[in-house]
């Protein structure tokens, strides 16, 4: 089976798809890697490296899309190289399908099986491929690197002949994946740290680290199946937002992570927040992409209002481009592997696992995900 691993056309993408180590395992299982010349540059990966370990340089990215079996990417594919794909291609890569709507459907249109690697379903067998949590928590470490940076004070205590400095206060909102790694790290240079989610079983992951859990009641709120938070009430928010704003006052940076799936993120950081808090203080918005956490970020912008930077820069994995690639790398490895027939030498695309069901979007001319269809068609 032939595999061609794309270069990525973001301009600003620094990541890339695949890394030898892997090309190296999927040649060993079979598979036939063709690479685009240059795919590994940005993080200083050379082209003889992916030879080195038996991939071929395609010859032009025309060529290598026509011809391939399976097609791997990091980002979802430009519009115009959907019909340059045969009828059966199997395509991988992250897809953005709620936002991208013609684009699934021209891929349904042209015989692709498109596989959203978002939708991974959130289960221990999907851990090893999942690349939402393998970005997510290095997106939280960045967060509070960029917002260690951007602040004006150190974050640990210090005693020094000088006097004491108090440690910095981090707050953050939203304890998924990227939450969990920013308690993490924000503990580990020393800050002192709050955090709250709407799902009240994160409050005892938070105390594990060594933060406080700062307790709002908002009555019945919970999580799906999937573990992910459902949406609030209007009512809600606004309670939300009144037990926050205390802790917001109180902090130097303010992490916000907060998601919801198929769904813009929600809007629970406002102005009259933004107003009570310290001249100085810094917001991370990791939101921003999806609609932002916080009035007034703007994606890859900071921006100022009475003291306050808001900091909206987005494709915060992109900023460790070479662990992020690393790990997205692995995670497309397991994936092609997991549903490797080691006999045939052939990926098997099972219709029927759970895995291939919660992330295949488009087969045989169809939009097949159930997920995708309920929540597009609500
Ligand atoms: P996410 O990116 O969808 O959301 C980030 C966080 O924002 C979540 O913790 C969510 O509860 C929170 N949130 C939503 N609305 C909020 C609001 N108004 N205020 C404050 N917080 C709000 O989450 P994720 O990181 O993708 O994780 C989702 C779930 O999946 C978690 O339960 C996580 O533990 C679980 N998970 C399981 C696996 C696995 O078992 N394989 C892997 C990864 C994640």
């Amino acid at each position: 089976m032939k595999i061609a691993v794309m270069k990525e056309t973001h301009q600003e993408e620094m990541r890339v798809p695949l890394i030898p180590p892997t090309v190296d395992k999927l040649v060993k299982l079979g598979a036939e890697v063709v690479i685009e010349s240059g795919l590994g540059q940005t993080c200083r990966f050379e082209d003889g490296d992916y030879e080195n370990v038996g991939a071929v340089i395609g010859t032009s990215r025309e060529e290598m899309l026509q011809t391939a079996d399976i097609v791997l990417r990091l980002r979802k594919p430009p519009m115009e190289e959907i019909t340059l794909m045969k009828k059966g291609c199997i395509h991988i890569s992250y897809l953005d399908p709620f936002n991208e709507k013609e684009l699934v459907d021209r891929m349904a249109e042209a015989g692709i099986s498109a596989v959203s690697l978002e939708m991974l379903p959130r289960t221990t067998l999907a851990q090893k491929m999942d690349v939402l949590s393998s970005q997510a928590n290095l997106g939280g470490y960045v967060s509070v690197i960029v917002g260690a940076e951007q602040l004006d004070k150190v974050l640990p205590m210090m005693t020094t002949p000088a006097g004491t400095i108090k440690p910095a206060r981090v707050f953050i909102i939203g304890v998924g994946v990227a939450g969990l790694q920013a308690i993490a790290t924000a503990r580990r240079l020393g800050a002192r740290v709050e955090a709250f989610d709407t799902r009240p079983v994160v409050e005892e992951q938070v105390k594990s680290l060594g933060a406080k859990f700062v307790k709002i009641d908002l009555g019945e709120t919970g999580q799906t199946k999937d573990g992910y938070a459902k949406e609030l009430t209007p009512e809600q928010v606004q309670k939300q937002k009144e037990g926050m704003a205390k802790a917001c006052a109180q902090a130097d940076i303010v992490i916000t992570t907060a998601q919801l799936f198929g769904r813009p993120a929600p809007r629970i950081v406002d102005r009259a927040i933004i107003d009570q808090m310290q001249p100085g203080s810094v917001i991370i918005d990791m939101a921003v992409e999806t609609g932002g956490n916080v009035e007034g970020s703007e994606v890859d912008k900071i921006v100022e209002v009475n003291g306050v930077k808001i900091v909206g820069l987005g494709n915060l994995p992109g900023r460790v481009a070479q662990t992020a690639s690393q790990v997205y790398s692995a995670n497309l490895g397991n994936f092609v592997d997991h549903f490797w027939d080691k006999e045939a030498k052939t990926f098997n695309l099972k219709l029927e696992d759970e895995i291939i069901k919660g992330c295949l979007i488009t087969h045989q001319g169809d939009v097949v995900n159930e997920m995708y269809k309920s929540i597009m068609n609500k």
